[in-house]
């Protein structure tokens, strides 16, 4: 029995064991918290987290994002320190490459994401077009934008100009098995006594005196915990729903179809040694190389493009034209791409904020939390959103009223503060969001 008044064998309840549902085990058992992660699928991390690209990037629109970024990369940075504890199916591996942003009208020439770079002592070096070409020969560097669909008769026409320029941050890559990221918290988490149910669909918050009190899953069991985390990913708004939660947010989620390109690099050239993560608003693309030398193209989100927000229950799970867009985009800035035939890649699903930064907060049912939204950009933070989330759920079950107080969290590797309070459940849209992938 706890101070609830629940009996119970667990403190808390997270539904989801993706990577972020995971971090949050994790960091609840290091408290000493009995967790129980349940998870319709049958292991951690086959959610959208074993279709992400991985990216851990430090430059992001708000002060905010750039300063959690930057901590979550020294998280990865240590990982197996971090976990404290092996996997016997080994450790996810960060690839430090290197992130090149493209100077662009649309990102104001990454004048604010230089400025907070400057503040926060992330490091970046500025690249012209001709350093750009020294380090990736590939490259045609001329202006294409503003970002077109193939069918426009301007397509593929560049100007005579060539783009401004780059910033390139060394501090940044990607973890080259998302999946098994997920796992390795699942092992570091049960190496503290926190336990996973798999094959296990919640279909029910049970509330009892107004206040969550555990869950019901598919094949009729209770299971009984006087907190509930919401960290189903994509069917983040589902379990809000189930807990009558969502009809008092001012920010909500919902499921939108994303597809990335896994393609071949120009012939000849060592993508997977030589290149780096870039992220090219002109073209309206990312990327990043693959093992076995390959490129990754996602979306950057281009207003042109149709935002198919989907029923995470029941959707196309097919490629759409999306997968070639994307591929002919990419070989404006590589001329030499081969433009395959052979769809390879990723269907999947973000889970979608209305200002697509994440939620990370409490709810108006006591005893229910959610770490939700994470909008295609918060697997890089899921150490630091298990450390946010273990404080934020501690100190309200002891009494603070955050929404009232906003709890503040210590970054430690960057030496910062930041309000938990921005990531609010009730803010306002942020103006200065991108609104798009790139939070
Ligand atoms: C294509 C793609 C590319 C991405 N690229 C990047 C990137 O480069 N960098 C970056 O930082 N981020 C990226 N992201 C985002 C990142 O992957 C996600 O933010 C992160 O993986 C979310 O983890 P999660 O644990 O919250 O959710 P998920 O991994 O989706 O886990 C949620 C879990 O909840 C379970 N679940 C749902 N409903 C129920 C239920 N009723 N009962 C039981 N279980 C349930 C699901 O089975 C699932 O396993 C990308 C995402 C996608 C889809």
């Amino acid at each position: 029995m706890n101070s609830t008044g629940i009996k119970s064998a667990y403190d808390a309840i997270i539904i989801g064991a993706g990577v972020i549902g995971s971090a949050i085990g994790f960091e609840l058992t290091k408290k000493g918290w009995k967790t129980l992660n349940i998870d319709r699928n049958p292991t951690s991390g086959y959610g959208s987290t074993a279709a992400s690209c991985a990216i851990v990037r430090v430059h992001y629109s708000t002060f905010d994002g750039c300063a959690l970024a930057y901590e979550g990369y020294h998280y990865w940075k240590r990982w197996g320190e971090y976990l404290e504890f092996p996997d016997e199916k080994g450790l996810a591996k960060f690839i430090e490459c290197g992130c090149m942003v493209y100077q662009t009208k649309t990102n104001q020439y990454l004048k604010k994401v230089i400025s907070r770079a400057e503040e926060l002592n992330i490091p970046f070096e500025r690249w012209n077009p001709a350093q750009i070409k020294s380090r990736l020969p590939i490259v045609d560097t001329r202006q294409y934008g503003p970002v077109k669909l193939p069918n426009n008769k301007d397509f593929g026409r560049a100007s005579n100009n060539d783009l401004r320029g780059s910033i390139f941050f060394p501090t940044a890559g990607y973890v080259n098995d998302p999946q098994l990221s997920a796992h390795n918290l699942q092992r570091a988490t049960e190496a503290k006594n926190g336990t996973f149910l798999f094959n296990s669909s919640v279909t029910e918050i049970l509330v009892r005196k107004s206040r969550a009190f555990g869950v019901k899953l598919s094949d009729g069991r209770e299971i009984h915990a006087p907190v509930v985390i919401n960290v189903a990913g994509p069917h983040s708004m589902k379990i809000n729903q189930l807990a009558g939660v969502e009809e008092k947010m001012n920010i909500k989620t919902k499921a939108l179809k994303v597809e990335v390109s896994h393609v071949k690099p120009p012939y000849g050239f060592d993508y997977e040694k030589q290149a780096f993560i870039v992220s090219d608003s002109d073209i309206g693309c990312y990327s990043r190389p693959e093992t076995g030398n390959h490129i990754l193209i996602g979306s950057e989100d281009p207003e042109c493009d149709e935002r198919i927000f989907v029923d995470p229950d029941d959707w196309d799970e097919n490629f759409t034209d999306q997968w070639n867009t994307q591929l002919y985009r990419q070989a404006q800035r590589y001329p030499d791409l081969p433009l395959s035939s052979n769809i390879k890649g990723v269907v999947s699903l973000y889970d979608v904020s209305d200002d697509w930064i994440p939620i990370y907060d409490k709810s108006d049912l006591p005893g229910f939390y959610m770490a939700i939204g994470s909008s295609g950009n918060q697997y890089k933070n899921a150490p630091l959103a298990g450390v946010m989330m273990a404080k934020l759920v501690e100190k309200c079950e002891d009494g603070i009223n955050h929404d009232r107080d906003p709890l503040s969290l210590h970054l430690k590797y960057i030496n910062r503060e930041i309000n938990i309070g921005f990531y609010s459940r009730n803010r306002k849209i942020n103006p200065e969001s991108s609104l798009s992938v790139l939070g």
